[in-house]
């Protein structure tokens, strides 16, 4: 795991992946963890994440094969959420839509909760 630039705001190095704020895990490999979100915004509300620390989907030091690999967990948890709600709604999000600057997806399905 790289470390995020110091003073930034990264939840997923800081809190999700030490274990300092315990999630709960959908999908793990070596390189990617999936977990439901710990502040929801849909029924249901799952996270994708690098292991990595990489800053956005257009940062262009991440490589082809880490790409496949995260994109695999995307689509196993989406085919899941689709399996279990019948819809589901992949996400993420760039700019100044981009809350934490750490690469992940949402996977999503349902009434907003919040
Ligand atoms: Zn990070």
């Amino acid at each position: 795991m790289t470390a995020p630039p110091a003073g930034s705001e990264d939840f997923y190095c800081a809190e999700a992946l030490t274990g300092r704020t315990p999630v709960v895990k959908i999908r793990e490999t070596v390189e990617v963890l999936a977990f439901r979100h710990t502040r929801p915004s849909f029924e249901t509300h799952i996270v994708v994440i690098p292991k990595r620390h990489i800053p956005s989907f257009l940062d262009l030091s991440i490589r082809p094969a880490e790409l496949l690999a995260l994109l695999d967990v995307v689509r196993e948890v989406a085919a899941q959420v689709v399996s279990e709600t019948g819809a589901c709604r992949i996400q993420t999000n760039l700019g100044r839509y981009q809350d934490t600057q750490h690469l992940h997806w949402h996977v999503f399905s349902g009434d907003r909760v919040s």
